[in-house]
């Protein structure tokens, strides 16, 4: 049986070119990744369904259960596909984005998405590539845009457009999302990411159009979402600051306290939240990170993060391995330092008015006093493992048991949880049984030590957690089993 990490923030890798083999992806779990993203902006149906497969591949080899996010492209603005792959463009030079699907060059690139030529004005700006390189339009016709490449730079094929100056009416999901959507769900995805959710309803849409069968995390990537961010996260399961498109449609320096903000609030609500983008963003091309780069990643986990995620480090840069080894590191020693837990609820959490609630804070509390090994819970639905982390507990690993091998694998992005798929317990001595067993065999606690169970009895029944329980391990509990 595998044992937890020696951490509890969990790692969030994005999976592309750099790697997608079988190989490349065992190396990434055992340097750290907990949890794989799928970007559906990128790649085709081919080469994701093999990315899904080689990922579920490995489950039994590693018995450690794997997380698969797959990120919907969402109404994101992007350039087409130029003949060369990419082209640099020279400030100060005109260039022309168009409806023809022609791939584009040094003069001009279709831009796919009619609507913008409707909104677009003259001035307005277009940010590319997250804002590297910045065009303004000089003219625009219903199917011709002219603009002044105002800074230049390397643009390649599909890149982003964000047009902070206009308001763009676009549906929450576009037809390609809609059929990603049941795309990810055939194949199995555990969450799904939407991008660019504007407005409550957006999430409302796509939770009903996912129906229980994946777990439903909302990218915080918009101004608009941010204004409506405790109703998004009403109805959202987890969170992402998105730093990348928020920073360009927010002036960057307006992220941190965007960051801690909606950091906090996903805590006090219960959802997990990842922090992502350019976290280690100078490792696409070399094999270790800037001391920024290093203070921002253990910055976003004082913060009380669930999760940290890789980009383009993991899924094109060079260093892919290296880079979830940093996050590793910096986890490991972040959490390691004395002021972690002090830092981390420095964020109000209080408790919610309800049974579970009072008894997941009531065990956090206990773990810590009695500085138990680890707190262990039963769950089908996953929800007592999401409460008992949200509280932060901080003495050892939350060890999820839990029959549901789909439960499980949502635990990937949820805050020291620690899965273990087992059969059901008929009864409460059954289950203490079984607490030390898991405990003894996962080799989080040996001989003396102390365990806290969080249970609902009866058996069986969703929503009745009622009971905490301590437990002393004599060592001998896996005598005699097989
Ligand atoms: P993306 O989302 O990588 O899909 O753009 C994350 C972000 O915008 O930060
Ligand atoms: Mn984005």
């Amino acid at each position: 049986m595998f044992t937890p990490r020696a951490r509890r923030v969990k790692v969030l890798a994005t999976l592309g070119p750099a790697s997608s083999t079988p190989e490349m992806i065992a190396r990434l779990i055992h340097a750290g990744a907990d949890a794989f993203r799928v970007n559906m902006s990128h790649g085709s149906a081919e080469t994701r369904a093999s990315l899904i497969a080689n990922i579920r591949a490995l489950e039994p080899e590693i018995g450690r259960p794997l997380t698969i996010l797959a990120d919907l492209q969402g109404p994101k603005l992007r350039v087409g596909s130029f003949a060369a792959g990419k082209v640099t463009l020279a400030t100060g030079t005109a260039f022309v984005l168009d409806l023809d699907e022609t791939p584009g060059d040094e003069r001009r690139v279709c831009l796919p998405h009619k609507e913008l030529f409707a909104a677009l004005a003259a001035d307005a700006r277009l940010l590319i590539d997250d804002g590297k390189v910045v065009l303004r339009c000089t003219h625009v016709a219903p199917d011709r845009i002219t603009a002044t490449v105002v800074t230049g730079g390397t643009v390649s094929n599909n890149k982003g457009v964000n047009v902070p100056d206009v308001v763009v009416p676009l549906p929450a999901l576009t037809p390609k999302d809609r059929a990603d959507l049941g795309f990810a769900l055939d194949h199995g995805a555990d969450w799904i990411a939407l991008s660019f959710v504007q407005r409550p309803e957006d999430v409302a849409e796509a939770r009903a159009l996912i129906g229980g069968r994946a777990s439903l995390l909302a990218k915080i990537e918009k101004p608009a979402a941010l204004d409506r961010l405790p109703e998004i996260l009403e109805l959202a399961d987890a969170v992402m600051v998105a730093r990348g498109d928020l920073g360009v449609e927010l002036p960057p320096e307006q992220v941190p306290p965007a960051q801690k903000r909606i950091v906090a609030m996903a805590r006090a609500m219960g959802k997990p939240v990842v922090v992502a983008t350019q976290m280690l963003e100078s490792m696409i091309q070399a094999p270790t990170p800037t001391r920024a780069e290093v203070s921002g990643v253990a910055t976003a986990i004082y913060d009380g993060a669930d999760a940290v995620m890789l980009s383009a480090e993991s899924a094109a840069g060079a260093w892919p391995v290296e880079a979830v080894a940093m996050m590793d590191a910096i986890a490991r020693t972040t959490e390691g330092d004395a002021q972690y837990y002090a830092r981390v609820h420095f964020t109000e959490t209080a408790t919610a008015h309800t049974t579970a609630d009072a008894i997941s804070a009531a065990a956090a509390a206990i773990t810590r006093t009695i500085a138990a090994k680890a707190t262990v819970c039963f769950t089908i639905s996953g929800s007592t493992a999401r409460r008992a982390a949200r509280e932060r507990g901080g003495a050892g690993p939350i060890l999820c048991l839990t029959p549901a091998r789909a439960t499980a694998r949502r635990m990937g992005l949820v805050w020291g949880v620690h899965a273990v798929v087992t059969k059901d317990v008929a009864g409460f001595e059954e289950m203490v049984a079984k607490a030390k067993r898991m405990a003894l065999r996962a080799k989080i606690a040996g001989g003396g030590d102390l365990l806290v169970l969080i249970a609902g009895v009866p058996f069986s029944t969703p929503g009745t957690t009622n009971v905490v329980h301590v437990v002393r391990l004599t060592g001998t509990e896996l005598a005699g089993r097989s």
